[in-house]
């Protein structure tokens, strides 16, 4: 399949629609959608919230709202258009209603309720369609939802910061952040993309944080999971007293496979490991991370408590700044 120049620079468009959505729509992906008539685009939609209008709709809408007519343009979708009544009725339906004359898709939907199905329905309509145009970079956006399709398990990223050393922590100091504002936010803004952030008892009992999002706006706070198999922490921690959910996980854990499948199937598709050294090198040794972040900073620790990550099961590395830190992106 060759595409066009102007059809690639429709979909990127869609795909950047899309990004307005995130952090909001779990569990569903991110998706967005744009309405092109004579070579211009008339409409732009985008999934925003959970149980909110699906991106197809909200395109139609903002068309309608600026008074252009929908009668024979070309739609752009991210993702195949959903032909079953889940939150929001069939998108299949508004395209046809909508009278599009031609939908080009860049990712099909890995919902088995749903798969191949939406397209069928519109080419028995009459609609032309074809899919793959920015597939891969689809895919990308939906990283966390694809994943979660097809495993049944979150995807795991580990944050983690470490001195100019290699130390997670020093133990001369009480408790305390050594990466710079600008580097919190960051880490804020990757919260709030989880559906998850989870600790051991360890990091509970010596810093006692609350793992919300608090710098960035969010409607939604993640819920805290902390390993805690012997008990061991403040029944006062602020995790088990600020009212957001957590799921303290005492003498019924059982490991972390269990746990992952626990977490999926509350539809948990991005946990975001924010603990010590023992909880990440856990997950590290049961080959149960999908990304690791490290955070480097320039502070020097006194009393240093060294890392000793093994890394090397990852294949790429992406480096990045995150104000005065920086960060190195480790995935599969
Ligand atoms: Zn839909």
């Amino acid at each position: 399949m060759t595409w066009s120049a102007a059809q690639r620079e429709y979909m990127s468009r869609a795909l950047e629609v899309a990004e307005k959505g995130r952090g909001q729509v779990r569990p569903n992906p991110l998706v967005g959608c744009v309405l092109v008539k004579d070579g211009f685009v008339i409409a732009e939609g985008w999934h925003d919230h959970l149980g909110g209008l699906h991106a197809e709709q909200m395109a139609i809408h903002d068309a309608e709202e600026k008074g252009h007519n929908t009668n024979g343009s070309t739609a752009y979708i991210t993702l195949e258009p959903c032909n079953h009544f889940g939150r929001t009725p069939p998108c299949t339906e508004a395209l046809l209603w909508a009278g599009i004359g031609e939908v080009i898709i860049a990712h099909g939907d890995p919902n088995p309720l749903v798969r191949g199905d939406g397209i069928s329905v519109l080419e028995e309509a009459g609609i032309k369609v074809q899919s793959g145009l920015l597939e891969n970079e689809a895919a990308e956006q939906m990283r966390e939802f694809l994943h979660w399709c097809e495993n049944r398990r979150p995807y795991v990223t580990v944050k983690v910061a470490i001195d100019a050393n290699g130390s997670v922590d020093d133990l001369s100091k009480d408790a305390a952040r050594f990466t710079s504002d600008e580097c919190l936010k960051h880490v804020h803004n990757l919260r709030k993309d989880c559906c998850a952030i989870l600790v051991g008892a360890n990091t509970v009992i010596r810093d006692d944080p609350s793992l919300t999002v608090r710098l960035v706006e969010s409607e939604r706070q993640p819920i805290r999971v902390v390993i805690d198999p012997n008990n061991r922490i403040d029944p006062n921690s602020k995790v088990l007293n600020d009212g957001f959910a957590t799921r303290h996980l005492t003498s019924g854990f059982r490991g972390l496979p269990a746990l992952l499948d626990m977490l999926g199937d509350l539809e948990i598709q991005r946990l975001l490991v924010e603990g010590g050294p023992t909880t990440i090198n856990y997950f590290l040794e049961e080959g149960l991370v999908d990304e690791f972040i490290l955070v480097q900073s320039n502070a020097v620790h006194t009393t240093p408590v060294n890392s000793n990550f093994d890394l090397t099961s990852f294949s790429s590395v992406e480096e990045k700044t995150w104000g005065e830190e920086s960060v190195k992106i480790y995935t599969r």
